[in-house]
């Protein structure tokens, strides 16, 4: 087992004072952005910093032993720019598939060009065919020694810049065993049998190297083939399992941004002689916001440990995290850009005009490695599993444990554990009974439960009650019906709320006294939020108010903004962050 470091400072709090100013970061940022150039710098010194080494297993020479500690490391460069984070964590992405499935000698060379700070693109859509990974045109016809590869893979993040890139290319027949894997080296490659696309002008994250890669005849040895012929589709089903988890981080930090920047507006903007903050409207939405934000942060970091801990069900957790977490930072958006008024749309005011980039940019998380409907495509694949788990309250006991416990050890990940579907279902999910038990149970013995949170976990057991009911009536269908998307939602929001429950329980001891564990704070705020909108989706009763919450919202904007003025972590579990110079006491209005 592994555990993050215990006592000095962690590995994200290393990497943010290796970044420098904030503020600094924040203008070079803008400037990229408007001049749609590549985050060089931003991406220099993250290479200076030595993230690489944190995509690399290991085992394979690297230093990525634990999924939470990769997820804090790059949510920390996220919070003070998206492009730079898309850009970097990249590498991980492309190289993911070969940690999941090559042999050690290619692992090996794959991991020294990446600890070498050589980019890796992941090759996977092409014109024609995006998310229909089976139907890919792109071919790898063998060849004496190898393969030869034709078509185009586009639009791909860092297709041009990259030294690797990992692509699927037809080797068979269309269908499940007719596509393979392959490391291209461009370095290896005949001149002229590649090309690369031109930059595609995107909206947000304008500065990022999204281009293309057509193959005219390109050789590749077969030594270049990740695992056998016809496993293509099936390897990057798996490591898709961990990509998509980690993409979470990138929600988690362009949410951090926006919150502790909208938080310094409201605690600092002046409004007929008070404060914005003074205003409760104000203050719920902030808090609301905050509330969001920190079910994503308990939700990503149960996905991420939950690699380690309970791998065979990633296939669930994945689609889950990937599913949920750009969608309610998209929504918490909405709502700060309120609050902002005109500096959530100006450029080069308040804060360099950081959120109207971070909400452009971060319009893309939902898309890319898999959008929202295809990651709820999946998950409803799986309801009579889940169905099934949750009657039986199936639960890896001892996997659930090392999964809620942030910053404890974890098992090394195998990754010959990553199915393509979860037996058991979702341990998170299926133990939520028992945990709401056990916390009605210490309300009865005094113990210290904050008013009202039994009720929340109860009703929140009765609800995802009501959502296994509605799931069971699921026909099995290649087209699911919209309902059968509705209860995929509410299944996410459902996962969110029990790995709240679980990590408060987890850590409600080791975090007494923090303002934002002051009474159960957060996790009643985010329990209300992801309940009120269980309702809605489901077309349910709203939910009853609950004992104590009357003012959780406000009471949680106002621990926010102290937060945000100090660089004092916003979230339960997040990392402290420095504020930007000039931002702290008084943040004006520019
Ligand atoms: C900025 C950016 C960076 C990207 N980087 C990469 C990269 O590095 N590597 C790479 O390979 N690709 C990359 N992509 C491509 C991205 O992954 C594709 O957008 C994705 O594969 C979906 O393709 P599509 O939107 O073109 O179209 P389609 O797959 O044709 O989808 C069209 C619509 O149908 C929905 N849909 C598709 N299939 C299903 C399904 N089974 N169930 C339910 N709904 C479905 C989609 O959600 C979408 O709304 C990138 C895209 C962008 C915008």
């Amino acid at each position: 087992m592994t555990a993050p470091p215990a006592g000095g400072r962690s590995a994200g709090t290393v990497l943010e004072d290796a970044l420098g100013d904030p503020d600094e970061a924040g203008r070079t940022a803008a400037a990229a952005d408007a001049g749609e150039l590549f985050p060089a710098e931003a991406c220099g010194r993250l290479d200076e910093a030595g993230l690489a080494a944190h995509y690399v297993p290991a085992g394979h020479g690297g230093r990525l032993e634990n999924h939470e500690e990769l997820l804090r490391l790059v949510r920390v460069v996220a919070r003070r720019d998206l492009t730079a984070a898309v850009a970097h964590a990249k590498t991980y992405l492309g190289a993911a598939p070969v940690w999941v499935a090559a042999d050690p000698e290619q692992a090996r060379a794959v991991a020294a060009a990446v600890l070498a700070a050589a980019p890796v693109g992941w090759a996977l859509s092409e014109p024609d065919h995006g998310a229909d990974l089976l139907n890919g045109s792109c071919v790898a016809v063998p060849h004496p020694g190898g393969y030869r590869l034709d078509g185009v893979k586009w639009p791909v993040n860092n297709a041009t810049r990259a030294d690797l890139l990992t692509v699927l290319a037809r080797t068979g027949e269309r269908g499940a065993r007719g596509h393979s894997l392959f490391v291209f080296d461009k370095s290896t490659a005949r001149p002229g049998s590649w090309r690369a696309l031109p930059k595609v002008l995107t909206h947000g994250i304008r500065g990022a190297d999204i281009s293309g890669i057509e193959f005219t005849g390109a050789d590749v040895p077969a030594s270049a083939r990740v695992g056998a012929e016809g496993t293509g589709v099936e390897t990057v089903l798996r490591a898709l399992q961990l990509t998509r988890t980690m993409c979470a981080s990138l929600s988690l930090g362009a949410g951090e941004h926006a919150l502790r920047v909208t938080a310094r507006f409201v605690a600092g903007r002046v409004i007929q002689r008070h404060p914005l903050i003074e205003r409760p409207y104000h203050a719920s939405v902030l808090g609301r916001a905050a509330a969001h934000l920190a079910a994503v942060e308990a939700a990503t970091i149960a996905a991420c440990r939950g690699i380690h801990g309970l791998t065979p069900e990633m296939s669930v957790v994945s689609a889950v995290a990937k599913a949920l977490a750009p969608t309610l930072v998209d929504a918490l958006l909405a709502e700060l850009a309120e609050l902002l008024g005109a500096r959530s749309f100006l450029t080069g005011v308040h804060e360099h005009g950081a959120f109207q980039k971070l909400r452009r940019d971060h319009q893309v998380v939902a898309v890319f490695d898999g959008s929202t409907p295809v990651n709820r495509a999946a998950l409803i694949q799986q309801f009579p599993r889940l169905v099934r788990g949750w009657s039986e309250r199936a639960t890896d006991t001892d996997g659930l444990r090392e999964t809620v416990r942030p910053g404890g050890p974890v098992r090394p990940l195998d990754p010959a554990a990553l199915t393509l579907l979860s037996r058991r279902g979702c341990s998170v999910v299926q133990s939520l009974p028992d945990l709401a038990a056990s916390i009605s149970a210490s309300v009865t013995a005094s113990a210290g439960v904050p008013a009202g949170l039994a009720e929340h976990a109860r009703a929140l057991c009765d609800e995802l009650g009501e959502v296994h009911t509605r799931m069971a009536r699921v026909r099995p269908a290649a087209r699911p019906a919209m309902v059968s998307y509705e209860l995929a939602a509410a299944y996410e929001l459902g996962f969110a709320g029990a790995a709240c429950l679980h990590l408060w329980a987890a850590g409600e001891e080791q975090h007494r006294g923090e303002p934002l564990w002051e009474d159960g704070l957060w996790v009643r705020a985010a329990l209300r939020a992801l309940r009120s909108r269980t309702a809605t989706i489901l077309r349910l009763p709203r939910p009853e108010p609950v004992q104590g919450d009357e003012y959780a919202d406000e009471q949680l904007a106002r621990v926010v903004a102290d937060a945000a003025r100090t660089g004092a972590p916003v979230t339960p579990f997040g990392d402290p962050m420095p504020v930007p110079a000039g931002q702290g006491g008084d943040p004006g209005g520019r």
